[in-house]
């Protein structure tokens, strides 16, 4: 998968979530998948690239729900739980 191809993955799942992401970006992060601002910025592991379509998802809707849920709640974990379910 190349990055453009990821976005493309990524901005699909936002439609579907109904959020959106300002910007998207890949780099290193050494500890961690992602990290994502309050204001729409979404930074991905390079690793994301090499990653099966199931993990992938797991990551990018976990991401995207946090520009809409800050933290681990339990609406989030629902949340989650039910667009990865959908999307098998
Ligand atoms: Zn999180």
């Amino acid at each position: 998968m190349t990055p453009e191809e990821i976005k493309q993955e990524i901005f699909a799942w936002a439609e579907k979530i109904g959020v959106n992401p300002r910007e998207i970006h890949f780099r290193n992060m050494k500890r961690k998948w992602a990290s994502c601002s309050s204001r729409g910025r979404l930074t991905f592991d390079f690793s994301l690239l090499h990653e099966p379509a199931e993990k992938r998802a797991e990551i990018i809707v976990h991401e995207l729900l946090h520009l809409r849920y800050p933290d681990h709640g339990r609406v989030f974990k629902a949340l989650l739980k039910a667009y990865l379910a959908k999307n098998k």
